[in-house]
């Protein structure tokens, strides 16, 4: 294996670790950014950002993503294709594997690996994976155009999935285990008021069928209570939107984590506890999750992360 020395390492490439490439790299830091499982990170599975500051008419998630990559090129930043696979933060430099065979020292590291979608766990969902299972409706609803599909999910994403599928299929029912949306008001106002989209409050989603992929899903309406009922719907597509899991499995052995895998950082700031070591993003944010705050958190961790090469003469 061959060995790299950089000041400063990021991994990931939403909108915390471009902000914090173009902070560390307009700082002369010669950030090196590894692009990790999804380049330009979950807003290139979206369609519109209308609540990013500065874009009065919105914008596309890729585009915005592709602009931050250009602002952090423009400084100089080295973006490279690669997965972070192992790390050993037991004494500085760092040491991060990159694809299973190359092995970056970093004096400072900045985590801003995200988060990947969560699946319900049916064995189902494995079974029909591309063959009508989806978690992303902005990249396979086009596949759904005149169909009926449902999305499992009661949150703003939910919400803004089946807005976005609804557009597309004849149909859309919106699977949600409680008897309420937990979504902002705007995305409920927005779900109740479309035609094509029914929501089916007190269901779960137990399992799919089909013979050459997905033909409809078996559900349950008030599972486990007294009046339990179970009853099969017809549709083509099967979309998740019921949240997401940190990607900092790798970290776990050394840094301070909740039972989800979000890792913990002091206060408001992004240090972890290991000094130099920084979290950014969604992968230290189980509350906003926002392109907004994942961009300032980078921001915050550039700056420390020039602060802390400053004060060890690196
Ligand atoms: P949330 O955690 O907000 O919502 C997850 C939803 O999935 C909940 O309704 C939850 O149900 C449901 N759920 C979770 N597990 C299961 C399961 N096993 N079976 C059935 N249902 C399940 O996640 P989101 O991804 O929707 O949103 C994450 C954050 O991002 C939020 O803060 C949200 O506001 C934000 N966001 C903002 C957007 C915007 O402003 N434009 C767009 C998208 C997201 P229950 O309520 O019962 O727990």
């Amino acid at each position: 294996m061959s060995n790299e020395r950089v000041r400063c390492l990021i991994i990931g490439s939403g909108p915390a670790g471009y902000t914090a490439a173009i902070y560390t790299g307009r700082a002369n830091l010669s950030p090196v950014l590894y692009e990790g499982i999804q380049p330009g990170g979950q807003l290139t599975i979206t369609t519109e950002v209308e609540n990013f500051p500065g874009y009065p008419e919105g914008i596309g998630g890729t585009e915005l993503m592709e602009d931050l990559r250009k602002q952090a090129e423009r400084f100089g930043v080295e973006i490279r294709t690669g997965i972070a696979t192992a790390a050993d933060l037991s004494q500085a430099p760092y040491k991060i594997t990159i694809d299973n065979e190359k092995v970056i020292e970093a004096d400072t590291l900045i985590i801003s690996t995200g988060a990947t979608a969560k699946y319900l766990g049916l064995e189902d969902e494995k079974k029909y994976a591309g063959m009508g299972v989806s978690a992303c409706a902005t990249c396979d609803g086009f596949f759904y155009r005149k169909k009926v599909v449902a999305v499992v999910g009661g949150g703003d994403t939910a919400c803004e999935e089946a807005t976005y599928l609804a557009s597309l299929a004849s149909k859309v029912y919106l699977i949600v285990r409680k008897n309420y949306l937990r979504a902002s008001k705007i995305m409920q106002e927005r779900i109740l008021n479309n035609p094509k989209i029914e929501v089916l409050f007190e269901h779960n989603a137990v399992g799919l069928y089909g013979e050459n992929g997905v033909e409809g899903v078996h559900l349950v309406k008030r599972m486990g209570q007294p009046d339990e009922e179970r009853y099969d719907v017809a549709i083509d597509g099967f979309f998740l939107a019921i949240g997401h899991k940190p990607n900092s499995d790798i970290f776990k052995p050394y840094l301070d984590m909740d039972e989800t895998g979000y890792i913990i950082t002091e206060g408001a700031t992004p240090r972890t506890k290991i000094p130099g070591v920084f979290a950014a993003g969604d992968v230290a944010d189980p509350h906003y999750r926002q392109a907004i705050t994942a961009a300032a958190s980078g921001c915050k961790a550039a700056i420390e992360a020039e602060r802390y090469l400053i004060e060890h003469n690196l």
